[in-house]
């Protein structure tokens, strides 16, 4: 089985990469795709971890935003993880989202909610990106809501009121620097409309242009008829179709590989990189 898009602690997942490889080996996945959102300090520890019979595709969850505001995630997999460009934009991306959780912490309370942003660092494991996870978390501990779910559902979605969005690059200056470090590009859950505004679909075009490699397909947050779209798009421009669980622990309710990739995606998919990087053990 394979699962190319999950995340541990090094964000806002709830396993260490140690972690969630031993729970990937238990729930025989074969290839395991380490993303957390825009870092890629839980590497190393994945790599400790591995074992036969499984391979990592180690990368990342890159935060983008179109001209228009939109949120795109964008996968990076198998990049040189020591390329300095790739590396800048990534630390870009987590210096941003501190002013911004400053921002979301000041609307809440200027509500009268009780949090601090010394709440929500201490909820943060050390060195994580820090996201709305653990602020949700943190609201969760200050008794505000009961779980994730719930400070997501009343007080974090993208509609949210206390929302704010951070400063990020376009999904095609994204793109671009992923193949600079000679890795590939998976837009993830494009059109997961419960989660905000979603792209349109002319917008593939210029994605595909600046080298997009693949689209998630199979995700959770897409309904059937937004897969089959997806798998549409995918056809018509002869790009590569991935599903994956976007695991995140206890976190969320996605369990370890309740979507996969096909072992003929994956082989296509690690054929366009410029360099073999799966982590054998
Ligand atoms: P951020 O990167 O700070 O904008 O936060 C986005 C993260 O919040 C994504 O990784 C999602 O997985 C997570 N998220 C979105 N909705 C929920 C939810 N209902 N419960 C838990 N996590 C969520
Ligand atoms: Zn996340
Ligand atoms: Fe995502
Ligand atoms: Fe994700």
């Amino acid at each position: 089985m394979i699962d190319l898009h999950t995340h541990t602690t090094a964000s806002d997942g709830t396993d260490s990469p140690f972690a969630l490889v031993n729970k990937a080996l238990s729930a025989g996945i074969t290839v395991l795709g380490l993303t957390d959102h825009d870092t890629t300090s839980g590497w190393a520890e994945a790599v400790s971890a591995a074992r036969k019979p499984i391979s990592l595709a180690l990368g990342a969850e890159i935060s983008t935003l179109t001209e228009d505001g939109i949120s795109v995630h964008m996968l990076g997999l198998l990049f040189d993880g020591e390329n300095s460009e790739i590396q800048a934009m990534l630390s870009d991306a987590r210096d941003t989202r501190i002013p911004r959780m400053k921002k979301m912490v000041e609307l809440l309370r200027n509500d009268g909610l009780a949090i601090t942003m010394e709440d929500v660092i201490a909820a943060t494991p050390e060195g994580a990106t820090l996201g709305r996870p653990h602020l949700a978390d943190a609201l969760v501990k200050n008794g505000v809501v009961k779980s994730r779910d719930e400070a997501f559902a009343e007080l974090l979605t993208n509609d949210s009121k206390y929302y704010v969005t951070h400063a990020a690059p376009t999904p095609e200056d994204a793109i671009k620097l992923i193949k600079v470090a000679g890795g590939v590009a998976v837009i993830a859950h494009p059109l997961a409309s419960l989660r905000g505004r979603t792209i349109s679909i002319e917008s593939f075009g210029s994605m595909v242009q600046a080298g997009l490699d693949g689209i998630e397909v199979s995700h959770r947050d897409q309904s059937a008829e937004e897969s089959e779209l997806l798998r549409g798009i995918v056809a018509e421009y002869g790009i590569i179709a991935t599903g994956s669980s976007d695991y995140h622990g206890t976190g969320k309710l996605n369990s370890l590989a309740e979507n996969h990739t096909s072992r003929e995606e994956w082989l296509k998919l690690e054929a366009q990189a410029d360099a073999r990087r799966v982590v054998n053990a």
